[in-house]
């Protein structure tokens, strides 16, 4: 069982309290010393040829991360065939991001829970935590086969996310035979910091910078800078509304190498079945069309609310011995949600009201606006909810 399994309580995922969800320093030596690595290029000699390689391996890699582990392991947003759904999940491990089985099972789990508590790696836990945190924590580190069931049955699949080390591996040695130390430092670990942040700004700025076009439950946001440097993720809240979509950019100026790369691959036969956003769809629940947007009205909704000690309409955890009560009295998460009674408190005839009575009584009322903003969502969206990831396992095999 994994650590997200144990978190799951009464249909939803609360995040563990403790030191899962703080950095593991020790095993996070790594990827600090990555960073040091490449201002070894001061002592070494670095050639026109080693920047050239940084860059080609910038953009390959990405393109691996954005098609592969993205758009492919997570959405399948397109088909290949049993070969080359091998090789994009070996070119993904050379991006030193884990093997693909981890990959996309915890962006499944990002979309299932989108800036709610059971989202791996949402802003309101902390820029920190959405850009780099989550990863260094000891609370994501394996993989929920549940969430990823339709390609663990591959069994060379499992074999690279098990032994995701042996890519990067590879490249190093290669980045050394081809360039010696500069190759080394500047081609390999250079592009490899570089590739880390372009990727983890979708996680963390593409939900914070950008403008909202769609009224999606989440914060995401379309961000050009971030597509420029992800190769076409950056159109973010697009992909939140129609994830399932293999294009991220849905207007001409909206740049998507990603999407261009995979229809030259199309015309070579490498992948086919490329999911485009249906266009009935493209036009409609636009916040400027007055669709209620209701992701960034939880999101304010919320950090307001905490103001008073509550989350809203979020089940808390449950309290354990020894736990003090909340600053402000015993209310808030600790209890189970209160109902509201026929008389706001105060009213005349209304038994005295205490402190804590008045937070429970507040957190309900906390709790119905949330459920009344939803309807509003709801009845100003003009279509069905986005098509959200399809259950795991209906994949039918590669062919
Ligand atoms: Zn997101
Ligand atoms: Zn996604």
């Amino acid at each position: 069982m994994t650590s997200l399994d144990t978190a799951t309580t009464a249909g939803s995922t609360v995040r563990e309290e403790g030191r899962a969800d703080r950095t593991d320093w020790v095993s996070a030596i790594p990827f600090f010393a990555v960073h040091l690595a490449p201002l070894a290029a001061f002592f070494v000699t670095v050639t026109w040829e080693d920047w050239v390689l940084c860059a080609v391996l910038y953009v390959v890699r990405m393109f691996f991360i954005t098609a592969g582990y993205h758009r492919y392991f997570s959405h399948r947003s397109f088909r290949m065939n049993r070969t080359f759904q091998f090789l994009m999940a070996f070119g993904g491990t050379t991006a030193v991001q884990k093997g693909p089985l981890w990959w996309a099972g915890h962006h499944r789990i990002h979309h299932r829970f989108t800036d709610l508590d059971g989202d791996v790696h949402s802003p309101r836990d902390g820029l920190w935590w959405s850009h780099v945190g989550w990863i260094l924590s000891t609370k994501y580190k394996a993989t929920d086969p549940d969430d990823i069931r339709d390609f663990a049955r591959y069994p060379e699949l499992r074999f690279l996310d098990r032994f995701s080390w042996i890519g990067p591996w590879l490249l190093a040695l290669g980045c050394l035979a081809v360039g010696g130390w500069g190759g080394l430092v500047i081609g390999f670990f250079l592009s490899t910091v570089l590739l880390w942040h372009g990727t983890f700004l979708v996680n963390s700025m593409a939900h914070i910078v950008g403008k909202r076009r769609y009224a999606t439950p989440d914060t995401s946001r379309n961000s050009f800078f971030v597509a420029l440097v992800t190769g076409g993720e950056g159109w973010h809240n697009n992909h939140h509304y129609l994830p399932s979509s293999v294009r991220q950019g849905f207007r001409w100026w909206e740049i998507d190498p990603t999407w261009y790369t995979l229809r030259a691959l199309a015309v070579l036969h490498v992948v086919r079945d490329l999911k485009s956003p249906p266009v009935r769809l493209i036009d409609q629940a636009r916040v400027r069309d007055g669709a209620f947007d209701i992701g960034m009205f939880r999101s304010y909704w919320e950090r307001a609310a905490k103001l008073t000690g509550n989350r809203p309409g979020v089940p808390g955890p449950q309290p354990q011995a020894g736990d003090a009560p909340p600053e402000g009295g015993a209310g808030g998460l600790l209890r189970p949600e209160p109902s509201i009674p026929d008389r706001a408190p105060g009213e005349a005839g209304d038994p005295a009201v205490g402190v804590s009575d008045g937070v429970s009584v507040l957190q309900a009322l906390i709790t119905r606006a949330m459920e009344s903003a939803d309807q509003l969502a709801r009845a100003t969206r003009r279509t069905k909810p986005p098509p959200s990831v399809e259950p795991a396992g209906s994949l039918p095999p590669p062919s």
